[in-house]
């Protein structure tokens, strides 16, 4: 299937009972190419839908001769992508064997040089991808989201044209991997392909044809906006307890003042207001929220 795809596998550690956590990396070369990109999926636990994606678009690679050395990691956190409770995928932070923070797994850039689990595995990847000029690191954000890019003001260029709607510029770099490697002086994109936990075959088939317009299969298309993420991404808190029905969905726009959902509790139903003006980004997968857990994110005008 992938000719001309080397895979390496790298062992991260082993479990009690012996089974040994594993990455297989992909490498692709090409004879005329002068960029390296890395691409990555499944850092988080939770999130599903780059894993097919990263296969599927390593196929067109190596249909379509891309100009361009690969390396590729569709499974990136294979800790993350096997902690599941009851059926429902959970591992966004390192709950099984951090006895005392759970690790946000893309929030530890900064562990590369602690001999801990989170440290090493990290290490791993921030190796893996040192080569290259261009990341691409593919995630998937809430229950129900519109796909959107984080991305350092300076990168622009790289970010308009994709189809993808949302476009989130920040200028203060987090402990994320795709910032920790745009300090390293790389083009490095967070792609928030879809919703978390499930994956659907629209939602692969969109997220290869923002890729292909990446790499110049596809022609750029209009019709983004830009927001700027420290200023104008607000997260919503419940104002009480109960059961949240929503009446919008996600990339609605909203005015301030719409009632956009109700919830229900013991002192009856509540009209739940619209705290801003602009866009619903994403719903959390709270559906009986308690006091003060945050609801869902906003794109404030
Ligand atoms: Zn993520």
């Amino acid at each position: 299937m992938t000719a001309n795809f080397s895979c390496e596998t790298i062992p991260l550690h082993s479990t009690a009972s012996g089974t040994t956590f594993e990455i297989d990396v992909w490498r692709y070369q090409h004879p005329e190419a002068t960029k390296t990109v890395y691409l990555q999926a499944g850092i988080h636990g939770i999130e599903l839908t780059g894993i097919p994606v990263v296969h599927e678009f390593m196929q067109e690679i190596e249909e379509q001769q891309l100009a361009y050395n690969f390396i590729c990691v569709p499974l990136s956190n294979p800790m993350g992508l096997d902690s599941q409770i009851m059926g429902v995928q959970t591992g966004y932070n390192n709950l099984h064997t951090n006895q005392q923070n759970c690790w946000n797994w893309n929030r530890i850039g900064n562990l590369e040089d602690e001999p801990s689990q989170e440290g090493n595995w990290i290490k791993t990847l921030l190796d893996l991808s040192a080569p290259a000029d261009i990341i691409l690191d593919l995630h998937t954000a809430g229950v129900e989201t519109v796909a959107h890019i984080y991305y350092h003001e300076s990168e622009k260029v790289h970010v308009s044209g994709l189809g993808i709607l949302h476009l989130l510029s920040w200028k203060i770099p987090s402990h994320s991997f795709s910032d920790t490697n745009f300090q390293r002086g790389k083009v490095a994109l967070t792609f928030e392909l879809s919703c978390s936990r499930s994956v659907q075959d629209e939602q692969v088939e969109e997220s290869l044809i923002y890729l292909r317009r990446f790499f110049g299969l596809l022609p750029k298309v209009e019709g983004s906006r830009i927001w700027q993420t420290e200023s104008q991404l607000k997260k919503w808190y419940s104002p009480d307890g109960g059961v949240l029905c929503w009446h919008i969905n996600a990339g609605d726009a909203v005015t301030e003042g719409d009632v956009i959902a109700t919830l229900y509790n013991r002192k009856g139903k509540l009209d739940l207001e619209s705290p801003y003006s602009g866009v619903l980004l994403l719903k959390n997968p709270i559906h009986a929220p308690h006091q003060r857990q945050e609801l869902a994110k906003f794109l404030v005008e």
